[in-house]
């Protein structure tokens, strides 16, 4: 059993003026596996003047003096890689093998922001006028459950190399890791005040600071119903918005890809994260004349996907995070079949011999149309809708109507082509035959997807004001 009690306030682990205890669960066997002691309105007034305090020294900290606190950011977060990886697999019940590559991913965003940092001008000439980019003040940073980790970190790299001090608010959800990650960030020794980090409940904590007047900027990662909210409060005293939000990517299977390697690609793109992804490849789009072959070929695969433990190196899908999740992905099971969806695999209920812990079945439905609830909103569980199109510009259509457009992925054998359908999507991220992340290139969502972008040089660009300086001549 953890006990979290403290939050990080000024380069000090601290009793939070909070005291509403928060229990977690490990959502593989539904037992209470310790508690959090939330944070309140005070505690975000506390956060934000440590980080108002430590802003002018540090937005004056040299591009050397930042790289060189990144390098041990990364040191400190690298130390408690396994500890991490472990809290993913316990805490929300991410599949091993995801959970050590996030885990790895969450220190390396330090080092990814470290180059950027490196090769980034910070004064630049333009026309007849000198460009200084500044940091652009405090930085609230909000995090979701399922990357909780990776988000805290990625976000913070960034605005460290900006120069822009911190208030991260993680999901309560996810405490557990943030207690592992808020130690190391602690070990990596920065100015008192540049971090600070407090769980608290999000209707709480998170309005309180989403509204402070001395907040300069925030960077949110969540759902599209909180970031809203978000945007709403931030309006008020106009700080600077990165919204990364939801998404319903399709994965396209051209009618020349060669399926045997594309199908289970895609699959694993739907699945990724037991489908808790906002990158999930939830809508797979096949040419209509081979969509009995690949809906054979996805079931086959699906049914073979091994549910369960997610510490077994084995498990492809884990458990949904929560008892109100694995609710919610079940009632989208039930709304497919009412709506005349065809289930090909998995289908409502637990799977066989896991009568304890929230694990759904992974899921395929066929006779799907993009107009279908289950191909228009976002699930976060694994289930996959199958839709078949006509022609190429058919097939770019239905991935574009989506009100969300954060990712997509492209499977064909011809590199030209896939390209340029790449090209035509209206997503922020296209993989052409895979699944790739790349640290350097910007992430981010078209259309309610979000709005900014988050890592590269558009990342750190997000934390900084430019200022044009004019000099008369005469
Ligand atoms: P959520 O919106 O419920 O919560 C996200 C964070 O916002 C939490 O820290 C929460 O406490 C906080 N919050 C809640 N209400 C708030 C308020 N009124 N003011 C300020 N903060 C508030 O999202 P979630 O369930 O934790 O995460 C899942 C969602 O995140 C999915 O929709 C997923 O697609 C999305 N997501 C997006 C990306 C991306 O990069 N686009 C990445 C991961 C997850």
């Amino acid at each position: 059993m953890r006990t979290i009690d403290h939050i990080y306030i000024e380069g000090a682990f601290v009793e939070p003026h909070g005291n509403e205890r928060l229990e977690l669960f490990n959502p593989s066997t539904e037992k209470t596996i310790g508690y959090v002691v939330l944070a309140d309105e005070e505690d975000a007034l506390r956060a934000v003047a440590a980080a108002k305090k430590a802003l002018p020294a540090f937005s004056q900290t040299t591009k050397a003096e930042r790289i060189a606190m990144l390098k041990r950011l990364h040191a400190a977060v690298l130390a408690k890689k396994d500890a991490l990886r472990d809290a993913t697999i316990e805490e929300y019940g991410g599949p091993v093998s995801r959970s050590t590559w996030v885990s790895q991913f969450a220190a390396q965003t330090f080092l990814d922001a470290a180059t950027v940092l490196e090769g980034y001008e910070f004064e630049r000439t333009v026309g007849t006028s000198t460009v200084v980019m500044e940091p652009v003040g405090v930085s609230l940073l909000i995090t979701p459950w399922n990357s909780n980790a990776g988000s805290i970190c990625s976000k913070l790299a960034m605005a460290i190399a900006a120069g822009c001090t911190t208030v991260i608010k993680p999901s309560e959800l996810s405490a557990i890791q943030t207690q592992i990650v808020t130690e190391a960030l602690h070990e990596a020794g920065l100015p008192p005040g540049v971090i600070n980090v407090l769980s608290g409940r999000g209707e709480v904590v998170g309005a309180a600071l989403s509204s402070h007047p001395d907040v300069s900027r925030i960077s949110f990662t969540g759902s599209g119903n909180t970031g809203k909210l978000i945007a709403r409060a931030a309006l008020e005293t106009m700080k600077r918005l990165t919204l990364g939000l939801g998404g319903k990517s399709p994965s396209l299977i051209l009618d020349d890809a060669d399926f045997a390697v594309a199908v289970p690609a895609a699959i694993a793109a739907a699945f990724q994260n037991s489908g808790q992804a906002c990158i999930a490849g939830s809508r797979l789009l096949v040419p209509q004349a081979r969509l009995a072959e690949i809906s054979l070929q996805v079931k086959t695969i699906a049914e073979k996907l091994k549910v369960g433990d997610p510490a077994d190196p084995a498990t492809v899908i884990g458990p949904m995070a929560n008892r109100a999740h694995f609710d919610r992905v079940q009632s989208y099971i039930h709304r497919g079949m009412e709506e005349g969806a065809t289930v090909v695999a998995g289908g409502l209920g637990r799977p066989e011999g896991l009568e304890q812990g929230f694990f759904v079945r992974p899921t395929v439905f066929t006779g799907v149309s993009n107009t279908m609830a289950i191909a228009q909103e976002e699930i976060f569980g694994p289930v996959l809708s199958i839709i078949g199109y006509e022609s190429e510009d058919d097939a770019i259509a239905i991935a574009n109507d989506s009100v969300f457009g954060l990712h997509a992925y492209v499977f064909s054998s011809n590199p030209t082509r896939a390209q340029a359908v790449a090209r035509r999507l209206q997503a922020g991220r296209v993989a052409i035959n895979g699944m790739q992340h790349d640290p350097l290139a910007p992430f981010g969502g078209y259309k309610q997807s979000g709005t900014g972008r988050e890592f590269g040089p558009l990342g750190l660009e997000s934390f900084l004001e430019a200022k044009a300086i004019m000099t008369s001549n005469t």
